[in-house]
């Protein structure tokens, strides 16, 4: 069914226009204008579908993507150059090389929460090496995929670059019928449906997925600081943030002080009426609304558990007393939804991360350098930062992506051209010095051995 969108952009490949760097950048230019025009359309459509204001939207979203689309400007002419490498001595007539190629068609899938950023994010990446791109937004996040289409209609031919509506049904018809590369953001659940589906044809693919982020508090730590970053980074979108605190592992001296303080911050930030705050973002659809209520059925929520069934909005809620086998510890939460664990010792914080093992980020709140460096180099995670929350996915010079079930496959700037590239190795013989040693037989066993 999907056969012809994906020959198109094949055809389009092959006439070798996206080979040429100056196209590329034309392009990413052409983008710029054109997100630049519709700048008020996209905060607006996601104040239509997240009831998100206008400051966060440009911040989180506009703003990170006109800085990437500036870097690629900057830099997608050195990142295409091909490298000299190395070569060993007994080859010394020959010459090696690094060259990145892109994969062709790629497709890439996004989600609803994050919907302007994590389309437009990947397809930078995916257009400055050089590839075709076929987009399949969220069907949840309805006005924000309009503009994206709206967007990439006007800015690239359709044999190029095209968006594709619907579902699941959609994406998984576009895999079997086999493009070059997948880039999915989602979650754990759709990723490893779409990887089973992407193996039949061995498709490479990246997987930018969720999962249970810890934010490990110790006692040395500046709780005043951290209970307001912690605020900040949780209740972000309603706490519809992939890398936003999932649950607080705080060392049990500490646990009542950082209660309060959350507390304090909570309504400095939201008032004691959150609900009633015009831009409080709400949740995106009824069913992960009355996903998120369950979670805090029969918790022990020591503030907050308020909500609007109308409006989709939950306000900030803290719960103490979890146990690891409640609901709210198994599942990404996902939801303005704060568990407070306890721990007593170092054992006790590796224990619990382990139940929920690989999270795409962590956070680590101490002023004890020992502390954070022996949690630094023992618990496996997707990215990590050190006394704040959310801000490592800023910075383009870090690589950003999960490992085990939060994900595979890492981008953001350089880390971006790399993932849309094939890597190619080429080894160059000068023709004119033949190695005859490689034509002898096990007589030569020993003069092989030398070299
Ligand atoms: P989702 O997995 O339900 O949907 C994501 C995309 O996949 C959508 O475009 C959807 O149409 C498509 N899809 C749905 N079912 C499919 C199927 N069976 N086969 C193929 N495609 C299918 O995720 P969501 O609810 O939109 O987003 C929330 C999840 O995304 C959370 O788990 C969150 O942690 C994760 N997320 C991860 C990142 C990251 O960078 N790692 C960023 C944002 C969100």
């Amino acid at each position: 069914m999907y056969s012809d969108l994906i020959e198109s952009k094949r055809k389009f490949f092959k006439m070798g226009k996206t080979k040429d760097v100056s196209f590329r950048i034309s392009m990413l230019k052409k983008l710029r204008a054109c997100i630049l025009k519709y700048e008020n359309d996209i905060l607006h459509s996601l104040e239509k579908d997240l009831n998100r204001s206008k400051f966060v939207t440009y911040s989180a979203e506009i703003m990170p993507v006109l800085k990437e689309i500036n870097y690629f400007i900057k830099n997608t002419k050195k990142l295409s150059k091909v490298k000299r490498k190395k070569t060993p001595f007994v080859f010394f007539s020959y010459k090696s090389y690094e060259m990145k190629e892109p994969y062709g068609v790629c497709l890439i899938v996004s989600p609803w929460n994050y919907p302007f950023l994590l389309t437009f994010s990947p397809l930078i990446g995916a257009i400055s090496s050089g590839n075709c791109v076929i987009v399949k937004p969220s069907e949840y996040s309805v006005h924000t995929t309009k503009i994206i289409e709206k967007i990439i209609d006007e800015v690239f031919d359709k044999n190029y670059c095209e968006v594709v509506l619907g579902g699941g049904d959609v994406v998984e018809n576009i895999i079997q019928n086999d493009v070059d590369f997948i880039f999915f953001t989602g979650s754990s659940k759709v990723g490893q449906s779409i990887m089973k589906k992407a193996s039949e044809n061995l498709t490479p693919i990246a997987l930018e997925l969720g999962g249970k982020s810890p934010c490990i508090v110790d006692k040395t730590a500046n709780i005043d600081k951290t209970a307001k970053r912690i605020v900040w980074g949780k209740m972000l979108n309603a706490g519809q943030t992939c890398i936003a605190p999932d649950y607080v592992l705080v060392d049990a001296k500490v646990k009542d002080k950082l209660v309060k303080k959350l507390i304090f911050y909570t309504e400095k930030f939201f008032s004691k009426s959150p609900l009633e705050i015009k831009n409080y973002p709400k949740i995106i659809n009824e069913k992960h609304f009355a996903r998120a209520l369950k979670l805090i059925e029969n918790q022990n929520v020591v503030y907050g558990g308020e909500y609007n069934r109308r409006e989709l909005k939950i306000s900030p809620t803290y719960v103490t007393d979890v146990c690891m086998s409640d609901k709210i510890m198994k599942e990404e939460i996902f939801a303005p939804i704060l568990p407070i664990v306890t721990y007593n010792n170092m054992d006790a914080i590796y224990g619990i991360v382990e139940y929920n093992k690989n999270p795409l980020a962590m956070y680590i709140f101490s002023r004890d350098r020992r502390f954070i460096n022996t949690l630094v180099k023992n618990i496996p995670c997707g990215n990590l930062c050190i006394n704040d929350t959310i801000l490592q996915v800023s910075n383009y010079n870090i690589p950003f992506g999960g490992r085990g079930k939060s994900g595979m496959g890492v981008y953001h700037g350089e880390y971006s051209y790399n993932l849309f590239s094939h890597t190619k190795g080429v080894f160059k013989s000068n023709n004119i010095i033949d190695i005859s040693i490689r034509y002898k037989n096990d007589n030569n066993l020993k003069i092989i051995k030398k070299f």
